[in-house]
Parts: C-alpha cells; sequence; structure tokens
C-alpha cells in the first residue's frame, strides 16, 4: 500500500520529535479519516517520548492527562494530543485501567485501542502504516470489529460498546457479527460507566447524519434501557388514526425526527429527541367527526408538551447535562407544540415572546420541522411556505423588539409602588393587578402610558370588590 500523505504541520512536529531521537506516530481518527480520504478534524500522537520529555521539546504544552501520558502540545495554531505508548493491564473497575505501562513499543499501544479500525498508526516520518489487526482493510470494508475477542475488550472497559455504537452511526459502519453479538452480552460493564462518559459518546453520536442508526442500535442491545429507559416506554404507543398526521409509534417518530433536526445544533437534536417522551402517559382516545361527520376514534396526548418537558429535565440532569442545555433543551420541548401562521394577531405574538426569548424562535421553528419530518421521513415536507412562515414570524418580532413594546411586568409604565399610592395594597392582590395590565398591554401596546394603566388598575380594584371574587 502506497504511504500516506502526513500533513504539513506533523511533518513539522515530527522534525522535533526526530531531531532528539523519539519516533511519533499519527493514531486514531485522524487515521481513520485519511484512509477514508476525508480532512481530520483532530491529530492524535503516539510516542516514545514521556510527557515530561515533551514538555521540554515543545514550548506550549498543557498537561491534559498526565496519569495517562496524554499532553496537548501547541504548535503551529494546532492542538495536537500527544500520548506516550502505553500498554495497559488490569481492569477491576470495568472502567479505567489500573495501571498504565509507559514504554510500549507502537505495537503493543495498538493493541490495546478497542477497534481495528482505530488500531492503525501511521509513521510520521515515512507516512508508512503499522497495521497489525487489518484496520485497513476494515476501513475499506466499513466493518466496525473489536481487537482481539469482543466479549473480553468489552468487559475490560464497558464504555467500548456504546462506542461501537457511536461509530456506527457516524461513520455508516456495520458492526461484524461476533462484535455486535458483544453489545447485548456486556450490559453489566457497560452499566457501570459513569454518565458523563455515555454522555460525551451520546452527544458524538447524535451528530451523526443519521442518529436514528445509532439510536436503533442502542435499543436493540439494552444500551438504552440502562441510560434513557423512558425513551424504550415510547415503543408500541401509536399515533396513528384516521387524521393521517403520523405513521410511526411513538419510539420511531423521536428517532426520526432526531435525523431531521440539523445536525450541527445538538441542543435541537436532544429537543427532537425528547419532545413527545411524555405521550406514553398520558395517552388518551376521544371521538371526533371525520369529513363525512361520522364519529370516528381519535388518539390524545393532552398537554404531552409539559410532560414531555418534565422527563427530558430529569433526563438531561441524569446525564449530567450542564444546566444550560437542561434549561434550555426543556423549553424547547415545553414550547414545541406551538403552529405560527400569518393568522396569528400581534398580540399573540407578543404573547409568544413573553413565554420564548427571540433567541430560541430558530430553533423552535428548526424543532418544529424536525418533528414534521418525523412524521412521514420526507424532506418535500419542509417546503418553502414553511420557511416563509419562519421569516415572516422573525420579521414580526424584530418590529415588535424594534418599537420596544412592553413584554414583561419591568416594561410597563407603571409599577408596584404606584399601585400602593392609589390605594391597592401589597400582596397577592396587586401582583394579580399588575399580571391583568400587563395582558392588557400585550393586546394594545398604545395602552401602556401611566394614564391608561392607573386607571385599568383603579377599576380593577373596585370591580374586584364589589364582586368579592375570592383573589381580590
Ligand atoms: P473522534 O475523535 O473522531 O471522535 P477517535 O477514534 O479519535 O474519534 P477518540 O475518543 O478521540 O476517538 O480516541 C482516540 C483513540 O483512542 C481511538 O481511535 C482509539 O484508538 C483509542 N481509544 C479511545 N477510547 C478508547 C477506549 N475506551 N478503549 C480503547 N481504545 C480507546
Ligand atoms: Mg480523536
Amino acid at each position: 500500500m502506497k504511504a500516506i500523505q502526513i500533513p504539513p504541520v506533523l511533518a513539522a512536529m515530527n522534525a522535533v520529535f526526530e531531531r532528539s531521537g523519539f519516533q511519533a506516530y499519527l493514531v486514531g481518527g485522524a487515521v481513520r479519516d485519511l484512509l477514508r480520504g476525508k480532512t481530520p478534524t483532530d491529530f492524535d500522537v503516539a510516542t516514545d517520548a514521556t510527557p515530561e520529555q515533551m514538555m521540554r521539546l515543545f514550548r506550549r504544552v498543557i498537561p491534559t492527562g498526565i496519569e495517562h501520558g496524554t499532553v496537548t502540545v501547541l504548535f503551529r495554531g494546532e492542538k495536537i494530543e500527544a500520548t506516550t505508548f502505553r500498554a495497559e493491564s488490569g481492569y477491576s473497575d470495568s472502567r479505567r485501567p489500573d495501571a498504565v505501562a509507559f514504554g510500549a513499543g507502537i505495537e503493543a499501544d495498538l493493541s490495546r485501542r478497542d477497534f481495528t479500525m482505530n488500531a492503525v498508526a501511521v509513521s510520521l516520518r515515512s507516512g508508512e502504516a503499522v497495521d497489525p489487526f487489518g484496520g485497513r482493510a476494515d476501513i475499506q470494508g466499513k466493518i466496525i470489529r473489536a481487537v482481539g475477542a469482543p466479549l473480553a475488550r468489552f468487559r475490560e472497559d464497558g464504555l467500548r460498546p456504546v462506542r461501537a455504537v457511536r461509530f456506527a452511526a457516524t461513520l455508516g459502519f456495520a458492526l461484524e457479527a461476533e462484535t455486535e453479538r458483544a453489545l447485548s452480552a456486556t450490559s453489566d460493564v457497560t452499566a457501570a460507566v459513569s454518565r458523563e462518559r455515555f454522555r460525551d459518546e451520546f452527544c458524538k453520536m447524535l451528530a451523526a447524519d443519521k442518529p436514528s442508526l445509532g439510536l436503533r442500535l442502542m435499543e436493540k442491545s439494552g444500551i438504552l434501557a440502562l441510560f434513557i429507559p423512558e425513551l424504550l416506554e415510547c415503543r408500541g404507543v401509536a399515533q396513528a388514526d384516521f387524521r393521517g398526521h403520523h405513521q410511526f409509534d411513538v419510539l420511531d417518530h423521536l428517532f426520526y425526527a432526531c435525523d431531521g433536526a440539523p445536525r450541527e445544533n445538538l441542543d435541537v437534536r436532544l429537543a427532537a429527541l425528547f419532545h413527545d417522551v411524555g405521550k406514553p402517559a398520558v395517552q388518551g382516545a376521544a371521538q371526533k367527526p371525520d369529513a363525512s361527520g361520522t364519529a370516528q376514534k381519535i388518539r390524545t396526548f393532552y398537554n404531552h408538551e409539559q410532560t414531555s418537558a418534565k422527563l427530558a429535565r430529569s433526563i438531561l440532569i441524569r446525564l449530567r447535562f450542564p444546566k444550560r442545555a437542561v434549561e434550555y433543551v426543556s423549553l424547547l420541548v415545553a414550547r414545541h407544540t406551538f403552529h405560527y401562521g400569518p393568522s396569528w394577531s400581534d398580540a399573540a405574538v407578543r404573547r409568544f415572546l413573553t413565554r420564548v426569548p427571540l433567541s430560541a424562535v430558530d430553533d423552535l421553528f428548526s424543532l418544529r420541522l424536525a418533528d414534521i419530518y418525523g412524521m412521514t421521513r420526507s424532506k418535500s415536507v419542509i417546503s418553502g411556505a414553511r420557511r416563509e412562515n419562519l421569516a415572516e414570524f422573525r420579521e414580526r418580532i424584530l418590529r415588535i423588539l424594534e418599537a420596544k413594546q412592553a413584554l414583561s411586568l419591568k416594561d410597563l409604565a407603571v409599577n408596584g409602588y404606584d399601585l400602593r399610592q392609589i390605594g391597592i395594597p401589597a400582596g397577592k392582590l396587586l401582583g394579580t393587578v399588575l399580571n391583568e395590565l400587563l395582558d392588557a398591554v400585550l393586546a394594545d401596546p398604545a395602552k401602556n402610558t401611566r394614564e391608561h394603566l392607573l386607571n385599568i388598575a383603579g377599576e380593577l380594584y373596585s370591580a374586584g370588590f364589589q364582586s368579592g371574587i375570592s383573589e381580590f
């Protein structure tokens, strides 16, 4: 096989290693990418130099994982992860090796790696490949195969089954039969994997062209049951009725909606995956007349967006997502059922804006389109008309924001102090009046003057007392 073209930055880096008599190899995903004719996104280098030696060789080195022999070298504008050759021994907790032995050669280093496609090294000096496990042939054949005996390798580290599934989705490779069988036979060790490590692989999987490929493998192998059992409740929950919106059960709908979300937008992919996860809990049935007036059974999922948002929130918290992601994704889920149309009044747009920040509008539209895609798996339904709707909606929102129309209590021309001045006592009642004023202003921004609002407040207050409404 012909030598692989070494990217210039790595050739320059190699000159530094070589001058001091060290070897250096490109390993990991970058080799896979180069062999598939793709441009690598980041470089992993394996070397016989120790972290301390690398700190001396290069000027800018971050000690990112010294205990595993890893440092990050900042070199000509690139961040290169460089790791000392290692051979591991003992995985008593199925998570991390007990000991990392340095001083091994490149072949020993490759033999501890997870899959044959990840166990090819390319010499930075000659561009020649070291390929003891047939990784190049497997990359060519698009096959994910464990290095060595799959069961034993998965037992060493329960994250490997999750990685297998992640790679199947992101690369579109097939799992070799024995490797695939081992996925479901090692769920006890996979159950012991930390939620953070699972989450990181899961997020990478969600960036695949079609995450549904990996999600389905996770379902089949039992991985999903370990980390997100809520999704399994959606299997077999039918949604189809005579209205013909849905052809898939809730779980397939969620998987396909996830495919339909923009791949670079993790928030929307997560929201798409969870947007209906509360449906099983609220499913019901009702009657509705069809076109001929005959009553037909329909399926109902009343308020499912709120139940789904709650579940999404607890799943994301369990998987240790950052607080921002937990809040934002559950907001998207809670609001996913809005249907903007040109018939919306300005007041309706303003009311929408009291619940959803402008920054979320594009994502909510993306989620809407993903939801629609997930009903049919047809790209053509995401038509121009829907995109024009989005453009129009944004335009109307921007006009409202530009005009600085009131959208919250703090934008009102009066505050609690003003209301107390006209005799409304502090307390719950005052809050109710303020909210009524905001409602009036959302309906008609011209009402947002001191005079108008004090008038309305006075009327509300005395009307409340006369009719004896309990909260007044
Ligand atoms: P990408 O960076 O595109 O996600 P990658 O293959 O580089 O893919 P990394 O997680 O960056 O994946 O790991 C780099 C390399 O380290 C892998 O290619 C593999 O050889 C090895 N590796 C990573 N995690 C494991 C593991 N759990 N068990 C064995 N080897 C692993
Ligand atoms: Mg990598």
